[in-house]
């Protein structure tokens, strides 16, 4: 058995200890004689898990009792829908563009109400977070939209905008658990798991109960309203059943190493041998704003495209893989979750080096 060094931006590289536990309750998971998977999810032992992993995630991110913790389907793209439907009250919103996760969920939302783009950084190829500590915020947006770290890009917001007491809504999806986070300055926040949770197929869904409403248009679909998830706990109808077992495992993984402050801690260190180095290579270099720096992904170039496939394509001789830069801007990027070990970018440092004393 080889693993490799795997910097995809997700599906994303999960804790080898997780994935061990995993296998070894494959076959029998706690002396009842089947897998998790097989298990139905109206039992006392399914109960047991999500009700763990629920708790396991509210002590991680301190989550408020007065917020609600769902584990849905459909991605994170379907809560662009979600939101705007169970959130638009008055039928308007404004979006803070950072990204093209960002711009989806703002074309998604325009199909429910007005939508207003109170800010962009699509002018500079979205390599900056816009200052936003003095918005033009709508007085009658129902919430303020915006896109934490924008994964294609490898930015993240440093300082929240100021919503002006509107409601803040954010995908945390390449970035939750990664940092601390202080929940109770948002009104809902969600995220794929399939970056830094586990596997795709489940959206976490962390919501101010004052905003779980009931009184939803009739013709609204069931599984689309908040209030019916969580009403029944995450199981109105079958829940991803084995993915909310290994995002348990994962929560649990990240306690044990010492929560989010620990792991924080070392994505830190992490991204500063990564940045260090690019800050002062002669070949390669960062693509985004200094202040607007992601920890979790992190884009880079060099002058010369043809330079840069080759540097991808000969990266596998290191153990290193999938670090090829989204199709639309090219270069490099090299995805950084929380179970990416520290050897795994000392050793793309090194091969940068490497690459750098033969091409420059
Ligand atoms: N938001 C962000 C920040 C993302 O990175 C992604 C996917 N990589 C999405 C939303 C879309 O997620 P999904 O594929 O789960 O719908």
């Amino acid at each position: 058995m080889k693993r490799v060094y795997n910097f995809s931006a997700g599906p994303g590289v999960l804790p080898e200890a997780v994935l061990k536990d995993a296998a070894s309750e494959m076959l029998d998971y706690q002396n009842n004689g089947m897998s998790v998977m097989e298990m139905s999810h109206r039992t006392p032992m399914f109960q047991k898990i999500i009700d763990d992993a629920q708790k396991d995630l509210r002590t991680l991110m301190n989550i408020p009792d007065n917020y609600k913790v769902l584990f849905l389907q459909g991605g994170a793209s379907l809560q662009f829908s979600m939101i705007p439907m169970n959130l638009m009250k008055k039928g308007v919103a404004d979006y803070i563009v950072t990204g093209a996760w960002a711009k989806k969920a703002a074309a998604e939302a325009k199909k429910f109400g007005k939508v207003n783009i109170i800010a962009s950084s699509e002018d500079k190829m979205f390599s900056y977070i816009p200052d936003v500590s003095d918005l033009k915020i709508s007085d009658d947006a129902d919430y303020v939209h915006m896109c934490d770290n924008n994964t294609i890009y490898g930015t993240k917001f440093h300082h929240l905008p100021n919503t002006k007491g509107k409601v803040l809504v954010s995908d945390i999806s390449s970035c939750i658990l990664s940092e601390e986070i202080d929940v109770s300055k948002f009104g809902l926040l969600y995220a794929g798991a399939q970056k830094n949770i586990g596997p795709a197929g489940i959206t976490v869904v962390i919501i101010r109960e004052d905003l779980i409403r009931e009184d939803m248009p009739v013709n609204t679909p069931t599984m689309l309203r908040y209030d019916i998830h969580a009403s029944k706990g995450s199981m109105y109808n079958t829940p991803p059943t084995y993915g909310i077992y290994l995002c348990g495992k994962t929560f649990q993984w990240l306690l044990n190493l010492g929560g989010i402050k620990a792991i924080n801690k070392i994505n830190e260190e992490k991204a500063a041998l990564l940045y260090d180095y690019l800050d002062q290579s002669k070949l390669f270099f960062g693509t985004v704003e200094k202040n607007s720096r992601s920890i979790m992904n992190v884009c880079f170039k060099t002058n010369d495209p043809e330079l840069d496939a080759k540097f991808i394509s000969n990266a596998k001789n290191y153990d290193i893989v999938n670090i090829k830069g989204h199709r639309s801007i090219g270069g490099m990027r090299a995805s950084m979750y929380n179970a990416m070990p520290v050897d795994g970018i000392k050793a793309l440092v090194d091969y940068m080096k490497i690459f750098e004393k033969e091409n420059l």
